[in-house]
């Protein structure tokens, strides 16, 4: 049997006052999604155990049935992934932004969202620079790669969004282990230098022209090195593949030897091409077994604090990806196991990330349904699948293990 998982990052919620007490779920006019809680079976999911990071890759990780304490080394790693670049097992990965320092002051995260062409000047240039000692590798806009061979993962790194106003000098990298200080002092030195080389670079002359700011000081941070993960061939015996717009997510299929799916206008938010991801899995269906498709437009609404459009995400998702695949599914004669779920709960109240379990559907034809009406974060608990942790999930959808009735 086939399946696929449609995942809506970010889609859970807590009650919300103004919706009557209601939750985006309950209050969005979802059809497709009560259909498949209707039609199968429903539960929650602890995605994010409580002594790891309420990060989207920790709990997409879970969905896939990976224990996160094993498989998350960081974002640096899931993103060198996603853009090929080849680790080495003692590579430490770190995502490195290009930030802007003004005043000693961690001004911005992002050097104004500077654009990937200007920024890709910079890592070149500061990579030649580096090399042999550290490679870098361009992403896009502020979000790059930076590789140190031999580098201990023992630091602690300051993500910088989460510091915006704060002094640099404070935020440096420290090792947390005593094997770990080379590589916190190596970093901490790259860092220093990087100010030096950026702050006078033409790149950044021009920037100042146009009064923008300057992308001024490389930022290393989320240090990991290459996760071992048995693949879902390995694991499961059936093959997999990923559809989504976020390297994270992406860098994480590659890791579970899944084939990554690009598809045109996939953006990451609510623009997205939700129907040419519904064809897309479709597609895939026709020479995979597990099709997993995730969606990061809900989680974008919830982190802008914005109910409305987070409602609208929800019912988008609904209408042009979840319908268009149960359509397509019956269409086109193709019997599979349709599960649908968030990650984690992005409250717009909170406008971050929370570790509530999250509901759960997974609709089987050869399995009853277990009187559940809707999906949300209310009907779901009273589902058959109870409360479930680990691989549960994927164990279920994958049909790996038959629950107790
Ligand atoms: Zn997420």
């Amino acid at each position: 049997m086939k399946a696929v998982v449609i995942l809506g990052d970010g889609m859970a919620d807590v009650s919300v006052p103004e919706l009557d007490g209601k939750t985006p779920l309950m209050a969005a006019h979802t059809p497709a999604m009560d259909r498949i809680a209707k039609l199968g079976r429903n539960g929650l999911f602890r995605s994010i155990p409580d002594d790891m990071p309420t990060g989207s890759a920790v709990a997409n990780l879970s969905v896939l049935g990976y224990d996160p304490h094993i498989c998350f080394q960081g974002r640096g790693v899931l993103e060198a992934a996603s853009l090929g670049i080849p680790l080495e097992a003692d590579d430490l990965a770190l995502r490195v932004n290009v930030v802007c320092i003004e005043n000693g002051l961690m001004k911005s995260h992002s050097a104004g969202h500077i654009s990937s062409e200007e920024a890709a000047e910079l890592i070149h240039d500061i990579d030649r620079h580096f090399r042999p000692e550290f490679r870098l590798y361009p992403g896009l806009s502020y979000r790059h790669i930076l590789v140190l061979p031999g580098g201990h993962p023992g630091i602690t790194c300051m993500p910088p969004h989460d510091h915006l106003g704060e002094s640099a000098d404070a935020l440096m990298i420290r090792s947390d282990v005593k094997e770990a200080a080379d590589t916190a002092e190596r970093l901490n030195g790259l860092i220093r230098e990087s100010r030096k080389l950026l702050g006078t670079h033409p790149v950044n002359r021009k920037r100042r022209d146009e009064g923008k700011l300057p992308a001024n000081s490389l930022w290393p941070w989320s240090p990991g090195r290459k996760p071992a993960m048995a693949t879902f061939q390995e694991r499961f015996g059936v093959r997999g593949a990923a559809i989504s717009a976020v390297d994270l997510i992406k860098g994480l299929a590659v890791y579970a030897g899944m084939d990554v799916i690009s598809v045109k206008g996939a953006t990451g938010l609510y623009d997205t091409n939700y129907e040419g991801k519904a064809d897309a899995a479709l597609d895939a269906l026709g020479d995979h077994d597990f099709v997993f498709v995730h969606v990061e437009a809900a989680d974008e609404a919830g982190h802008e604090k914005d109910l409305n459009l987070k409602i609208r995400c929800i019912e988008d998702i609904d209408s042009r990806l979840v319908q268009r695949i149960l359509d397509g599914l019956a269409r086109r004669h193709i019997e599979a196991v349709v599960a649908v779920l968030p990650d984690h709960p992005t409250p717009v109240s909170h406008g971050a990330h929370t570790r509530d379990p999250i509901p759960v559907a997974v609709w089987n034809t050869g399995e009853p349904a277990d009187g559940v009406e809707a999906f949300d974060e209310e009907s779901a608990k009273s589902g058959i699948l109870g409360m479930m942790q680990g691989d549960e999930f994927i164990r279920q959808v994958l049909g790996k293990n038959k629950i107790k009735d």
